[in-house]
C-alpha cells in the first residue's frame, strides 16, 4: 500500500507525518531546533540542524509507522516561509546562518529602497511590501557583509534558497538547486505575473541571477530522494509554503474560497483564482501551480499577535494558568463591557501595517473584570480577521460565503461564534485541523498520480459549523467602536 511522507519544517521545529494512500495520518515525529538572537531583532537558524532535524524525523516517523521506506510513494515538503539560507554549491555547506522571516535587520535597507521610490515597483512585480519580512533585502545584506561572498555568488558558487530548496538540495545529494512558485513569491525577486525570477528587482537589490533556484510548479516531479538517505529512491513531487500549503489542505480550490489560521498570529488566505489582483494593505502571493495547469493566485493579510494575546494573558498577567482557560473566564460575561483591546503587541500587520502601533486596551471602566479582559482579548482575534477580510474583498472584489478555520486556537468555539457573527458568514472547523502537512501531501500526492483534486474535495470532512446569529446593528456597532479602538493605538511609539 503507497504511503507518502509530508515534512512540516516549521519555525521551532521539524516534522515529518506518514499518511496513508487515503490521507490519513498514521505517524508523527517532531524535533525542535535552537533558536538564535544574536541581536535586538535578528533572529537566526543553524541551517544544517534544520536539516539534520528533519533528517531525524524522517527516519523516526517511518520507524513509528512500522512501513518500509520503499512504500513511500512519494514526498511533499511544507516549509516556514522567506527564511533565507545561502550555501556552497559545490560542498551543500551553509555559509552563514539562516535569516528568519522574524528578523528586521534590513528594516533600515528598507526605508532607503522605500525613500527611491521603488515600493511601487516591487509591489506591481511580486504583490508583497517593502519588507524586511521577505528574502530579497536579507540576501542583499548576506552579500554586502560576508566577506568574499559577493564575488563568490557572481561565479555561480553560491546557492540561495527558501526552507524547501535548501531541504530538496540535501535530499538529492547536493545536485538539484530547485523551489516551487509558492516559495518564489515570497523572496521579493519573483514576478508573479510572469512567473520568473525578475531582472530589474535583482538589478536593484545587486543580487546574481546565478543564484537563484529553478521555480517548479507545487505539484510536479522535482527530483529523488538519494538513495543513501533512507534506502529508497523515493520522488519529492510536492512543495508549497505552509499558509499556501494549509489552503491546500483545506481544500480551497475554488475562487473566493479562505481560509484563516489562528495560531500565534494569524493567517487570512484567499484564493482569488487565475489571476492576480493587486490589494492595498494586503499581499498578493501565489498559492501553487499543478504541472500542466495555471498558476492560482491568493491574497493573503498576516495578523502578527492572534494567538500570542492569549499567552500574554497567561504569562504576562498570570490571568488564566492554560490558553484553553480563557473560554470558560470569558464565557462568565456575556460581552466584553465594553472593553476593546487592540493587541498590537509588535506593531499592527495587515491591513494597517503600523509599526509604531501598541497594544491599546479601551473603554475600562469600575465594573471591568478580567473575564472582560479575556472575552476582548478572543475577540480581538475576530475583529483582526474582519480588517484583514474587508480589506480582501475591496480589493479582490469577491464575496466570501464561508471562512474555513485551523490552528491551535480553533478549539475555542466561543471565538469561532463571535467570528462567524462578526463577518456574517459562517465558520467552518474540519475535521482534521493539521491542514498545512496534509496540504503537502495532497501537493504530493497530485503529483505521484496518487490523489486527484476531486477526491481530495471529498476528503474534507466537517468537524463543526458555526453559523451568524448576532443581529446587524450590534455587529456594526461593535466593530465600529473596534476600528476607533485600533485607531486610537497606531503611531503610539515616536519614531526618534
Ligand atoms: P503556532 O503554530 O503559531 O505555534 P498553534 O497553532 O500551535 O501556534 O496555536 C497556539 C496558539 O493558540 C497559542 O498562542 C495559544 O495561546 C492559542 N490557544 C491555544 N488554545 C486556545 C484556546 N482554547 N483558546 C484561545 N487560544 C488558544
Amino acid at each position: 500500500m503507497p504511503h507518502l511522507l509530508a515534512l512540516d519544517q516549521g519555525t521551532t521545529s521539524s516534522r515529518t507525518i506518514v499518511f496513508d494512500e487515503r490521507g490519513a495520518q498514521i505517524a508523527v515525529a517532531q524535533q525542535e531546533f535552537e533558536q538564535h538572537y544574536p541581536k535586538p531583532g535578528w533572529v537566526e537558524h543553524n541551517a544544517e540542524e534544520i536539516w539534520e532535524s528533519q533528517l531525524a524525523t524522517m527516519r523516526s516517523a517511518i520507524r513509528r509507522a512500522k512501513v518500509q521506506a520503499s512504500d513511500i510513494a512519494a514526498i511533499g515538503i511544507t516549509n516556514q516561509r522567506e527564511t533565507t539560507v545561502l550555501w556552497d554549491r559545490r560542498t551543500g555547506e551553509p555559509l552563514y546562518r539562516a535569516i528568519v522571516w522574524q528578523d528586521r535587520r534590513t528594516a533600515e535597507l528598507c526605508d532607503r529602497l522605500r525613500a527611491d521610490g521603488h515600493n511601487e515597483t516591487f509591489h506591481r512585480k511580486t504583490g508583497l511590501l517593502l519588507d524586511p519580512y521577505f528574502s530579497g533585502t536579507k540576501i542583499a545584506w548576506l552579500l554586502e557583509h560576508v566577506d568574499g561572498l559577493r564575488r563568490r555568488a557572481e561565479n555561480g558558487e553560491v546557492c540561495f534558497g527558501t526552507i524547501d530548496s535548501w531541504l530538496i538540495y540535501r535530499l538529492s545529494g547536493n545536485t538539484d538547486h530547485l523551489t516551487d512558485v509558492s516559495n518564489a513569491s515570497r523572496t521579493l525577486l519573483y514576478n508573479i505575473h510572469e512567473l520568473d525570477w525578475d531582472d530589474e528587482l535583482l538589478g536593484i537589490l545587486d543580487i546574481p541571477r546565478a543564484m537563484m533556484p529553478e521555480v517548479k510548479p507545487s505539484a510536479g516531479r522535482f527530483t529523488e530522494l538519494d538513495r543513501g538517505l533512507l534506502g529508497a529512491d523515493i520522488p519529492i513531487t510536492g512543495v508549497a509554503g505552509d499558509q499556501q500549503a494549509a489552503l491546500f489542505g483545506q481544500a480551497c480550490f475554488d475562487t473566493g474560497m479562505a481560509k484563516n489560521t489562528y495560531g500565534t498570529g494569524a493567517f487570512i488566505v484567499m484564493n482569488i483564482g487565475e489571476k492576480p489582483a493587486s490589494g492595498e494593505g494586503v499581499l498578493t502571493t501565489l498559492a501553487w501551480q499543478l504541472e500542466g495547469q495555471p498558476a492560482v493566485y491568493a491574497m493573503e493579510a498576516s495578523i502578527f499577535i492572534a494567538g500570542a494575546a492569549v499567552q500574554w494573558l497567561r504569562d504576562g498577567l498570570g490571568l488564566i494558568k492554560t490558553a484553553a482557560e480563557v473560554e470558560d473566564l470569558a464565557k462568565a460575561v456575556d460581552d466584553s463591557g465594553g472593553v476593546y483591546f487592540v493587541p498590537a503587541l509588535t506593531g499592527l500587520g495587515a491591513p494597517h501595517w503600523d509599526p509604531y502601533a501598541r497594544g491599546t486596551i479601551v473603554g475600562l471602566t469600575r465594573g471591568t473584570t478580567r473575564a472582560h479582559l479575556a472575552r476582548a482579548t478572543l475577540e480581538a482575534m475576530a475583529f483582526q480577521t474582519r480588517d484583514g477580510i474587508e480589506a480582501m474583498q475591496r480589493n479582490a472584489n469577491l464575496d466570501l460565503k464561508e471562512l474555513r478555520v485551523d490552528g491551535g486556537a480553533v478549539k475555542n468555539n466561543l471565538l469561532l461564534q463571535f467570528q462567524a457573527d462578526l463577518l456574517e458568514t459562517p465558520v467552518l472547523r474540519p475535521k482534521v485541523v493539521e491542514t498545512t502537512a496534509l496540504g503537502a501531501t495532497y501537493l504530493a500526492g497530485i503529483g505521484a498520480d496518487v490523489f486527484d483534486q476531486a477526491s481530495i474535495r471529498s476528503h474534507w470532512q466537517l468537524d463543526q459549523r458555526f453559523k451568524p446569529a448576532m443581529d446587524r446593528s450590534e455587529r456594526e456597532r461593535r466593530y465600529h467602536e473596534w476600528r476607533r479602538a485600533v485607531e486610537r493605538s497606531k503611531g503610539w511609539i515616536e519614531s526618534s
